[in-house]
């Protein structure tokens, strides 16, 4: 279905082949699978399983995203996972590349495939996602929020440079590696514009986490939706909810149309951080805080640690 340069399997072909990515050397059989030891199952998508795989030549840990063939049988299908795996892999080789002292976005390494799945080699994420980390969790400080949204910034800064629009920012998508840094994960339905001004018109999101002008279907959308992806997540790390959750699908969207939401009364939330909220869930994308101006925001004033520390999965910080 696609074509990896690097991966074209011969048949009897017992070699192990090379692939330089982030200077050091993966190492992908030619028979695809056969190199790894499969381990423990780190979670289930819309239409992949992931699991931790094992490269037996090097000994390093990956998350290996697996895409059984009989799933992308529809045209619409194959294009989205070959676009997933185009431009994920394009971010990745570029962030390797460039100066960036840390990369916020999940490395693809390679890809793979037999007759029966794709394969998908990614950077493996120990402490799985936000939203795992807030089911636990049930409610983040907002030490913890500057600290994961300091981190959300850099990655989309990152994208933007190529740009690339995520479109599917959400917390089941931001994930959380050994160290705690925050990775963005999940292109699926990212689009690289042509020039920075272009807009997309595609119906595409996670219904709670959609912005206002991407339902409305004339309008055309663009980085701004990133944006108003952030306001949700900085609001649901803190409330414990989305700000737009309906039983309805209808009346979420209605919601979301109109910004109406409000802050619970039993939960403190800080004017600074109502406010940051209120400038990214803004209904003219023109009127949204800029992705660039965010990290000067009052929020981030009282300041916040580099990573979140390993103990916040489980317990809350002592500091608010
Ligand atoms: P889908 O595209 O089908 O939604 P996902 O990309 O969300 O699939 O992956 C499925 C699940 O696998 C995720 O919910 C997450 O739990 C886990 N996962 C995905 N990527 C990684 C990773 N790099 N490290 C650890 N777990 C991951």
């Amino acid at each position: 279905m696609m074509s990896s340069a690097k991966s074209s399997p011969r048949k009897g072909d017992k070699k192990k082949e090379i692939i330089k990515s982030d200077s050091k050397e993966i190492n992908l059989c030619t028979k695809g699978l056969s190199g790894f030891k499969m381990g423990k199952l780190l979670g289930k998508g819309g239409y992949a399983k992931c699991y931790e795989a094992l490269d037996l030549n090097t000994k390093k840990v990956y998350a290996i995203k697996i895409v059984n063939r009989s799933k992308i049988t529809q045209e619409e299908n194959k294009k989205k996972l070959e676009t997933e795996i185009k431009l994920h892999k394009y971010v990745s080789s570029s962030a390797i590349k460039s100066d960036d002292k840390v990369s916020n976005i999940a490395k693809l390494y390679q890809y793979f495939e037999d007759a029966k799945n794709v394969y998908i080699l990614l950077e493996l994420c120990e402490n799985l996602s936000l939203d795992v980390l807030l089911k636990r969790r049930l409610r983040l400080r907002e030490v913890e929020v500057r600290c994961y949204l300091a981190q959300i910034i850099n990655g989309l800064k990152q994208l933007k440079r190529h740009n690339i629009i995520h479109r599917d920012l959400k917390l089941g998508n931001l994930f959380l590696t050994k160290k705690m840094e925050i990775k963005i994960g999940d292109f699926g339905l990212a689009v690289q514009l042509k020039n920075p001004t272009a807009k997309r018109k595609s119906v595409c999101g996670t219904p709670n986490y959609i912005a206002p002008e991407v339902l409305d279907e004339g309008h055309g959308h663009s980085f701004e939706v990133d944006i108003w992806a952030c306001g949700v997540i900085i609001y649901t790390l803190l409330v414990g909810r989305p700000p737009f959750e309906t039983r309805d699908l209808h009346e979420t969207y209605r919601k979301i149309q109109r910004a109406t939401y409000s802050f619970p009364k039993h939960v403190n939330i800080s004017d600074n951080a109502k406010d940051l909220i209120s400038r990214c869930l803004q209904i003219d994308p023109l009127k949204r805080i800029k992705l660039e101006k965010m990290l000067s925001h009052n929020f981030f004033k009282e300041g916040y640690p580099e990573l979140c520390p390993v103990t916040t999965l489980t317990i809350p910080p002592s500091i608010s």
